[in-house]
C-alpha cells in the first residue's frame, strides 16, 4: 500500500476542511472495511486519508411520525440491525442488515461507507429505495439533499464530489398499507448476494388493489437497479400468483447483470425472477396485514 498522511478530524466542519483543501487527493475512511480493501488492491492510492470514524455526531438514529427516520452517516450495521426503533417501524432494514456479512464487518462497518462505495452488490441501497429514501450530502459550500436512487453513477462510482460528505440518510415515515421485503440469494449466510429484489407494495385500502410499487434489485447491473417496467406490470391490478411470475420475468428482461466467478449472467437473470416473485409476496403479505 503507498504511504499516506492521516488525518483523524473530531469534527464535521474540521474534515470538510481537509476535504475542501485536498480534494481528490484525499479519501474519506469511516470503518475501512471497504476501503483498505480497494487500497491494498491499488485501486485506490490517495496522498491524504481522512478518518471520520471519531466524528460521534454522525452517528444517530431519530424517528418521529411526521419527519420520520434519520440515520447519521456514522451508524454501524449492527446498530441499525439491534436498534428498537428499526424493529419497531423497518423492520426490513433490519433483515437487511442481519444478511449483511458477519457480525464483525457488521460492527465496526458504517451505513454511510456502504453507500458511498457504490458496490452494485451493497444490500442496503435497494433497501433504501424502495423506502424512498433521500441522501444529506455537505461540503463547506453548503447542503444538498438527493434521492438515493440518483446517488448511484456506476460500478464504484456514486454522485458525490470530491469536498463533500455523505451526512445522513432520511427515510419517509412509512405509509399505509404498504408492506416492503428484501431478499438476496447467498451461498452462505452473511455472503455478497448473488442477486438481490427489495420490493415495496401500496395496496388500495379495501379492494386490494396494487396502488404503487417499488422494485429495486442489486447485482443485476453495473448500479443498484429500479425495474420501472415490473413495477407497471403490478400497478392498478389485484396481485396473484400468475402475476407475481409475470412481474419477476420482466424485471428479469430488464436487468443487465455481470457475470463473473460467482454466477453468469443467464444464471443471474433466472434468480432475479425468483428472488423478485420471493419479496413481492412477502411485501404482499405485509401490505395486506397493515
Ligand atoms: C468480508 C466482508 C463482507 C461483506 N459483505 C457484504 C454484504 O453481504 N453486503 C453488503 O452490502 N456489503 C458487504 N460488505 C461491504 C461492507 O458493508 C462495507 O464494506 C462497509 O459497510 C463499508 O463501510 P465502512 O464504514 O467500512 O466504509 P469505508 O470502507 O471506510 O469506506 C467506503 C467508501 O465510502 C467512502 N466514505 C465512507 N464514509 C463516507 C462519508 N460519510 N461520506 C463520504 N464518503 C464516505 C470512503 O471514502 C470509501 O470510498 C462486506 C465487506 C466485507 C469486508
Amino acid at each position: 500500500m503507498k504511504d499516506f498522511e492521516y488525518f483523524a478530524p473530531k469534527t464535521i466542519e474540521e474534515s470538510l476542511s481537509l476535504l475542501s483543501q485536498y480534494k481528490e487527493e484525499a479519501k474519506i475512511i469511516a470503518g475501512g472495511q471497504s476501503m483498505l480493501v480497494v487500497m491494498r488492491q491499488g485501486l485506490l492510492a490517495p496522498e491524504f486519508v481522512v478518518d471520520i470514524k471519531g466524528i460521534t455526531a454522525l452517528d444517530y438514529m431519530t424517528y418521529d411520525e411526521k419527519e420520520g427516520l434519520r440515520i447519521g452517516a456514522l451508524t454501524t450495521h449492527r446498530t441499525i440491525e439491534k436498534s428498537p426503533i428499526i424493529q419497531k417501524h423497518f423492520r426490513v432494514l433490519g433483515e437487511m442488515e442481519r444478511n449483511l456479512a458477519t457480525i464483525q464487518t457488521r460492527n465496526w462497518g458504517t451505513i454511510g461507507g456502504n453507500l458511498c462505495h457504490g458496490d452494485p452488490a451493497g444490500d442496503p441501497a435497494p433497501v433504501l429505495i424502495a423506502l424512498d429514501a433521500k441522501l444529506k450530502l455537505k461540503s463547506l459550500s453548503g447542503e444538498r439533499v438527493i434521492a438515493m436512487e440518483e446517488f448511484s453513477k456506476d460500478m464504484l462510482e456514486v454522485n458525490l464530489e470530491p469536498d463533500e460528505m455523505l451526512i445522513e440518510i432520511q427515510i419517509p415515515a412509512k405509509r399505509p398499507h404498504t408492506g416492503i421485503a428484501h431478499e438476496k440469494l447467498m451461498v452462505m449466510q452473511g455472503d455478497a448476494g448473488i442477486v438481490g429484489a427489495a420490493v415495496s407494495i401500496t395496496l388500495k385500502p379495501g379492494d386490494g388493489v396494487c396502488e404503487d410499487a417499488r422494485i429495486v434489485l442489486s447485482n443485476a447491473a453495473s448500479v443498484p437497479l429500479r425495474v420501472k417496467e415490473a413495477e407497471k406490470s403490478l400497478i392498478g391490478k389485484r396481485i396473484n400468483d400468475n402475476l407475481l411470475a409475470e412481474t419477476g420475468e420482466v424485471a428479469s428482461a430488464e436487468a443487465d447483470p455481470p457475470a463473473d466467478v460467482h454466477a453468469s449472467a443467464e444464471y443471474r437473470r433466472e434468480m432475479v425472477k425468483i428472488f423478485v416473485r420471493r419479496a413481492a409476496e412477502k411485501a404482499l403479505e405485509r401490505a395486506k396485514r397493515i
